[in-house]
């Protein structure tokens, strides 16, 4: 592993932002650290960018490591820092890139030490270990570091951490930003009138409707390099490589936010949870790739959403389910995580120890929503909400697996994840480890509402509609026996749910039948 590490440096080193190194660094007094997540100037303060300062980036072995993170995952990462550093230095910042074979923080504090009259400035880090690594440099230097306040969020986590507890739902957050920031809010009051549209949401997709395609950016010279050093260097990351087409700069991600906007907003509510077999994309955005690395940030794009609404190109149902996900999910999952971490890491509410299916390594399986949200994975490193929600999670939770093994998985396997998003969505969202703080129930259902928002099952060789036994839908006699062993999960401000009521209706005959197909199941099951 030393010696790849070390051939991948030399490949790198070689690059073309690191010559003339030590003229920069002797005329430079203070410097710019921009971490790969923060790649867009106009988060930082004006007055920082007017002195011109050195930007310091760095290539992190350890990073790029320390998980198997997918294959186009790291090539995102590292092509869209590279591609950002030289179109800095064409604005004419003096760069350098750092290589290092550990984490960011190391290498930075050899630069500290190595440049004493240097002083270092860089934004907080939104993922807690980069975040905790960087802070412990202050022992060492702390009178020659400033930090910046991230500001690649709408909301101020500070004012509102103090309010995640049980009860405090995304609704009411949601509705404090809108009148923060008074998207789609007409004096004082949500405009249509409803605050949400998700009635109007949430439809299967019809046989015949047309889905746009997704176009994919062919990747230039720089992604190319990046892409055969992913390939040489560390090919037992996750993934596959060859279908790499995500765009790698501002502009390109920009065009794409357009694209989304003027092709497949109009229908993004609309079929918001639908699934197709094949088709990785429907209707969403596919953006939250460059959101979270700050290609995009969020205020623009809701106001593009917004703008396509005023000019009546997208319906209100659609435009507002759009800026909930934005301004609403995105949001609170990102003060939940400053609110929980660390402790959240660890938790386990149900106490699952199962470990991870390998179906989500290589999607060998027979369950063909399964196989099919793997599939998108392994291909692009990405899956659309429902069946992150729906299909992989609910999955997980109802065969008794370890949900840090999930957060795991999720971290590793989608170009999008990072810690601070990743981890709330599937500890607290999906799989009701925090016990209740994100979610007031755990999202779990049956082979129905898979049926009912996908063609899977018509094309599955297991049945729906059998409930239990060797041929019908394992999701189907896995929820009810999650529903029995779990009953307390479902009781909602001291209501026992209908759930548990149409579980206690069943006949003692129908719960054995539950309770055997379950146990075989979850015992044998392997792939
Ligand atoms: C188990 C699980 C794991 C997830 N892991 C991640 C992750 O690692 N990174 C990530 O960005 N999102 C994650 N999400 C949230 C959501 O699934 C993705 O943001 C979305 O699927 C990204 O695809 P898109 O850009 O096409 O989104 P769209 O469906 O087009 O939605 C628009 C935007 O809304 C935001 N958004 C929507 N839902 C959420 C949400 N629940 N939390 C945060 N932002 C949201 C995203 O920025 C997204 O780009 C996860 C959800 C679940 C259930
Ligand atoms: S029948 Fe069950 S396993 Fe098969 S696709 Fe439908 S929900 Fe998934």
């Amino acid at each position: 592993m030393l010696e790849t590490a070390r051939e991948f440096l030399l490949q790198i080193e070689n690059y073309p932002i690191s010559e003339k190194i030590e003229q920069k660094l002797t005329n430079s007094d203070r410097a710019l650290f921009i971490l790969h997540d923060q790649l867009n100037l106009e988060v930082f303060p004006k007055e920082v960018l007017a002195q011109k300062l050195l930007l310091i980036f760095v290539e992190s072995l350890k990073y790029a490591t320390f998980i198997p993170h997918h294959k186009q995952k790291l090539v995102y990462i590292l092509s869209s820092q590279r591609h950002f550093a030289i179109a800095c230095h064409q604005q004419g910042f003096p760069v350098i890139n750092l290589f290092t074979e550990g984490f960011h923080a190391e290498v930075i504090a050899d630069f500290l030490a190595q440049y004493p009259q240097i002083k270092l400035t860089y934004m907080q880090p939104s993922e807690w270990d980069t975040r905790s690594q960087m802070l412990a440099l202050n022992d060492q230097f702390s009178d020659r570091i400033e930090i910046l306040p991230n500001n690649f969020f709408i909301a101020d986590a500070e004012k509102f951490k103090s309010k995640i507890k049980k009860g405090y739902r995304l609704e009411t957050f949601y509705r404090e930003l809108r009148k923060q920031t008074g998207y789609l809010m007409a004096e004082g009051k949500p405009v249509g009138g409803n605050w949400n549209y998700d009635k109007e949401n949430r439809k299967a997709l019809p046989k015949n409707v047309v889905i746009p395609t997704v176009p994919e950016v062919e990747p230039d010279a720089i992604t190319q390099e990046v892409i055969e050093l992913v390939k040489n260097y560390l090919p037992d990351a996750f993934g596959r490589l060859d279908k790499f087409g995500y765009a790698v700069t501002r502009d390109r991600a920009l065009e794409l936010a357009q694209i989304f906007i003027e092709t497949r907003l109009a229908n993004f509510g609309a079929y918001e949870d639908a699934i197709k077999v094949g088709a990785p994309f429907l209707f969403h955005s596919v953006l939250s790739i460059y959101l979270n690395n700050g290609l995009l940030l969020p205020q623009e794009l809701c106001e593009m959403a917004i703008a396509a609404y005023e000019q009546n190109t997208v319906p209100l149902n659609s435009v507002e389910g759009f800026i909930r996900q934005i301004l609403g999910w995105r949001e609170y999952v990102r003060v939940y995580y400053e609110a929980q971490m660390p402790q959240v890491r660890e938790s386990n509410y149900f106490e699952f120890f199962n470990n991870l299916p390998q179906l989500f390594w290589d999607a060998n399986t027979d369950l063909l929503c399964l196989k099919d949200a793997i599939t998108n994975v392994l291909n692009y490193g990405y899956s659309h909400h429902i069946q992150r929600l729906m299909v992989l999670s609910n999955f997980s939770t109802l065969t008794n697996t370890d949900p840090r093994q999930l957060n795991h998985w999720f971290w590793l396997a989608y170009v999008d994840a990072y810690e601070w998003v990743e981890l709330p969505n599937v500890l607290g969202m999906s799989t009701f480890a925090d016990a209740g703080i994100l979610a007031s129930k755990p999202y779990v259902s049956g082979g129905n509402y898979i049926n009912k928002m996908s063609n899977c099952c018509s094309q599955c060789t297991y049945d729906v509609k059998q409930k239990t036994g060797s041929s019908a839908c394992p999701f189907n006699y896995l929820y009810w026996n999650f529903v029995d062993q779990h009953r307390h999960s479902f009781i909602e401000n001291g209501r026992v749910s209908l759930m548990i009521r149409a579980y206690e209706n069943k006949t003692e005959d129908e719960k054995i039948a539950i309770r055997d197909s379950s146990t075989h199941f979850i015992k044998n099951f392997k792939s």
